[in-house]
């Protein structure tokens, strides 16, 4: 009598997880490894004081240990080879190197290239938080949709551009607005309570992002910029990245003037970096997700898979990035119980590469 193999038992999306998942393990812990090799370039100077370094010694050593056994585990059942043989390669570089201990090679650069500490941190908490919850909440939806590789290198080089893009949205301000640093009132609010302080920024800094995200709607040569971020087709925690670096660099430049202008102390500003940059992640995400009374509070993920939409008569509703209210006061609000059919540019050829969409604005006409 024939025995089953008991390779063949596994289900596949379980012989598909183990492998993605040793891969994720792989190459995340092996960009965690030259960070630890090379801090002086690739890590941020201002996160990197405030890194708990043990935990995160032990965490990159543990989860190159578990990328390599689940490698492994791929390889033996004969499951996704390619991914995990590429798994096991990258874990095992990685321990090579040193692991969650490798030591810094020498005397490097203190001046970050790029924030590849940002990068590795960031993306390795957002899986952990959105994949699990798009699988309870989300429509069904493979992990890797179509489109998926272009908006992690949207990803990839708006977080390790982190420091550039940073530094590059505070010159307008500085050169336009330089006038401003005389006016007495802004000593005084840098003394009110952080808290209050950090109420006022997120009202006029999301006041300045909901008529800048209008303009980009409204007038063509902004339109072209924008466009990049509506071509999504899939919604999930990804997709969000994938926008124009000239969109990036206009909206942050744009709402970091009222910031300035008023003198907000950085632990208020901070605060408000640190809320919109999870914020502008859960709303794009899968999940369906409506907050009840208080998505009337803060836009939601309902809310904002709304302005995504490409079904005619819907479009051009819910620009607000955190507080409805001002669609609300200006007529854009669209409340709604149901979620889109569908999402993007209605068929409008946007290119699928990262170096296409960049070049995109500067070939395309208007929709
Ligand atoms: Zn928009
Ligand atoms: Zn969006």
């Amino acid at each position: 009598m024939r025995k089953d193999n008991p390779r063949s038992r596994w289900p596949h999306r379980l012989k598909c997880a183990v492998s993605a998942i040793a891969l994720w393990l792989g190459l995340l812990g092996l960009l965690a490894v030259f960070c630890f090799l090379f801090p002086g370039p690739l890590s941020t100077p201002e996160m990197r004081v405030h890194y708990p370094m043990e935990f995160l010694r032990g965490l990159t050593q543990g989860g190159l240990l578990v990328g390599l056994a689940l490698g492994l585990t791929g390889l033996f059942f004969a499951t996704q080879r390619l991914r995990s043989a590429i798994a096991v390669l990258l874990a095992g570089a990685a321990l090579a190197l040193g692991g969650g201990y490798a030591q810094p090679w020498g005397d490097t650069l203190d001046a970050p290239v790029i924030g590849l500490d940002f990068l590795v941190l960031d993306l390795f908490a957002l899986c952990l938080l959105f994949v699990p919850l798009e699988r309870a909440l989300g429509k069904p939806q493979p992990v890797l949709r179509r489109g998926w590789r272009v908006d992690l290198v949207h990803f990839g080089v708006c977080h390790a551009l982190v420091g550039l893009i940073a530094a590059a949205s505070v010159v307008p301000a500085h050169v336009l607005f330089s006038w401003a640093l005389d006016f007495e009132f802004r000593q005084q609010i840098a003394a009110w309570n952080p808290v209050v302080q950090f109420v006022l920024v997120v009202l006029v800094v999301d006041f300045t992002c909901y008529w800048l995200h209008r303009a980009f709607h409204a007038v063509p040569f902004l339109w072209r910029f924008h466009a990049v971020h509506h071509s999504i087709e899939h919604m999930d925690w990804l997709a969000g990245s994938r926008q124009h670096l000239g969109d990036i660099l206009v909206t942050r430049a744009a709402g970091f003037v009222p910031v300035f202008v008023l003198g907000f102390a950085d632990v208020a500003v901070y605060a408000y970096i640190l809320l919109i940059s999870f914020h502008a992640v859960f709303i794009h995400a899968n999940a369906r997700v409506g907050l009840g009374w208080f998505g009337r509070v803060l836009t939601s993920p309902r809310y904002h898979h709304w302005h995504h939409t490409d079904q005619a008569g819907l479009l051009d509703k819910n620009f607000a990035v955190l507080l409805p209210v001002w669609d609300v006061l200006f007529g854009t609000a669209l409340w709604r119980k149901d979620w889109p059919e569908s999402y993007g540019l209605s068929g409008d050829g946007m290119p699928e590469s990262w170096l296409g969409q960049l070049i995109a604005p500067l070939r395309r006409q208007r929709q």
